[in-house]
């Protein structure tokens, strides 16, 4: 008889969601979460930008695509339920050069394919009547968008699980994982756990937990972190909701953008630096063996030979305001140095192949008696509670 049925590591929002899932679909199961931190969505989770993804930017059929949009209504469903703040604002994603058209085109068809009602090409003029301040030539007027606090969310989905029996237990680092025929053993630095299945939910450390487990898919994380501005009081007339550029179409992220948040704040950001420690919000901050993982995979070589331009201009923004000033001016040309001060920051966790290249689509890996979540960037938290249904899924087909 085993204490639990399932243990997952790591109280992100993928963690707590999938848990949320299990208990939806066999209220019995006794699940236990193994958090290294002292709080839920203490890292990426709790340091996104709080934006509601409508399903825009992916290609129809990707993981990312069908979750982002069922995940979009599972999310304001379970805000409605939970009486948590949200506002569907909507967002303008505006080309500010001719070059840029073609792509603004490729992403508004995509939206067409994925099924969103509603968003529209839209002109100069009609810009400007929904952000007065924008400097776009043409954009695409996205009215799903929407934003929300991603950490009460998280907190909630935790109240509840916690209430139908779920053990969360925190300052529980997984340092060593085996399974057999029988059972999954667990080592945290201070305890032993047993149980029937494993879930991996470790965001900048899924690498690290699909190699305890023997998972035969050779990938890295490669963390990069995303600085933020923030508008200052003064300034917050300049942006009414969201503004974005057209993402470039090599590079996973989304670009610098405006992103008015559910507390009122306006943020500008984030760019995408190299971090040379996984969850490591300074500049300064370094910690050599993650910094060697990264520098000595060989995936990342390749990555740096492709991407080595685009890498040194981020770290040139990152140290440089007036660079990052002259990013923002092409959205909002009034903007000055003096409208903003320094923000947050987060880490992202990209997985990288050891081919170099950056895994774009969700990934997940399963094997007997183990689902590892390798790859969920953005839109994960958008998607979480798809996400959850499909690992929770693929784990009660496994636990019959
Ligand atoms: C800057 C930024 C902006 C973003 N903006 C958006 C957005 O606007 N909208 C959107 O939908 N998505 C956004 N995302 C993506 C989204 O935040 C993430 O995809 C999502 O939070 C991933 O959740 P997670 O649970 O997988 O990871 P995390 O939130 O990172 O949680 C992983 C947890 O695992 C724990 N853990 C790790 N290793 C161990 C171990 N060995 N033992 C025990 N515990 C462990 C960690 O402490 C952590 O709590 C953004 C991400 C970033 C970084």
């Amino acid at each position: 008889m085993f204490k639990y049925d399932v243990i997952i590591i790591g109280a992100g929002i993928i963690g707590l969601s999938t848990a949320y899932k299990l208990l939806v679909k066999n209220p019995s199961l006794k699940i236990c979460i193994l958090e290294k931190e002292n709080e839920v969505a203490k890292h990426q989770t709790g340091h996104n930008s709080g934006v509601i993804h409508s399903g825009i930017y992916y290609k129809p059929g990707s993981l990312k695509a069908e979750n982002c949009i069922t995940g979009y209504k599972l999310l304001i469903e379970f805000c409605d339920e939970n009486k948590i703040k949200y506002d569907i604002c909507g967002k303008i994603i505006i080309a500010t050069e001719e070059k840029e058209i073609d792509s603004l085109q490729i992403l508004f068809e995509r939206g067409n394919a994925n099924g969103l009602k509603g968003t529209k090409i839209i002109s100069k003029e009609e810009i400007n009547e929904i952000e007065p301040n924008a400097a776009g030539i043409k954009g695409i007027f996205v009215p799903q968008t929407g934003i929300v606090d991603y950490k009460i969310v998280s907190q909630k989905i935790s109240e509840i699980i916690i209430k139908k029996g779920t053990v969360v237990k925190f300052g529980e680092e997984v340092m060593d994982i085996k399974t057999d025929d029988i059972e999954v053993k667990i080592k945290t630095k201070e305890n032993n756990y047993t149980c029937k299945f494993v879930i991996g939910c470790a965001g900048l450390y899924s690498d690290k937990i699909a190699r305890l487990t023997n998972s035969d898919t050779d990938f890295k994380i490669i963390p990069f972190r995303g600085e933020y501005y923030k508008l200052k009081n003064s300034a917050k007339h300049l942006v009414k909701n969201l503004i974005y550029p057209v993402p470039d179409p090599e590079f996973p992220f989304l670009g610098v953008h405006f992103t008015r948040r559910i507390d009122g704040m306006t943020e500008a950001g984030p760019n995408a630096v190299l971090a040379f420690k996984k969850e490591g919000y300074k500049k300064s901050d370094f910690d050599l063996n993650e910094a060697m993982e990264t520098l000595s995979y060989r995936g990342f070589h390749k990555v740096a030979l492709k991407y080595w331009k685009t890498g040194f201009y981020e770290i040139y923004r990152s140290l440089s305001k007036k660079e990052f000033v002259k990013s923002l001016q092409k959205l909002i040309p009034k903007i000055t140095a003096d409208d903003i001060e320094a923000g947050g920051s987060g880490v992202r966790a990209q997985a990288c192949d050891i081919n170099g290249k950056l895994i774009d689509d969700f990934l997940i890996t399963e094997n007997e008696r183990v689902v590892n979540i390798c790859n969920a960037p953005s839109p994960a938290a958008t998607s979480c509670f798809s996400i959850g249904n499909t690992i929770s899924e693929k784990v009660l087909l496994k636990l019959k």
